[in-house]
């Protein structure tokens, strides 16, 4: 799929662990695509105000940390929460 374009960065990513988030805080994270359980990765600090970006398209490689499923997303998969 997106592999092996030629255009996009691939960054290996590491999901916090559930102790990790606190309750009512913003998070961008994904959805897994295996068990579709949300976690985080990256701390919001526009705490919602601003949608996440990057400078050029580029896939994460992340863990999940519930089922541990290895899977690649794209930038357009991010999704902003509060946890
Ligand atoms: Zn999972």
């Amino acid at each position: 799929m997106f592999e092996g374009s030629g255009f996009q960065a691939t960054y290996n990513v590491t999901a916090k662990k559930t102790g990790d988030v606190k309750a009512g805080n913003r998070y961008f994270g994904f959805d897994c695509s295996a068990c579709h359980a949300r976690f985080a990765v990256w701390d919001d600090p526009g705490a919602g105000a601003k949608p996440f970006t990057s400078k050029r398209p580029c896939v994460f490689r992340v863990s999940c940390p519930q089922c541990g499923a290895d899977r690649l997303y794209r930038t357009d998969q991010v999704q902003p929460f509060r946890a």
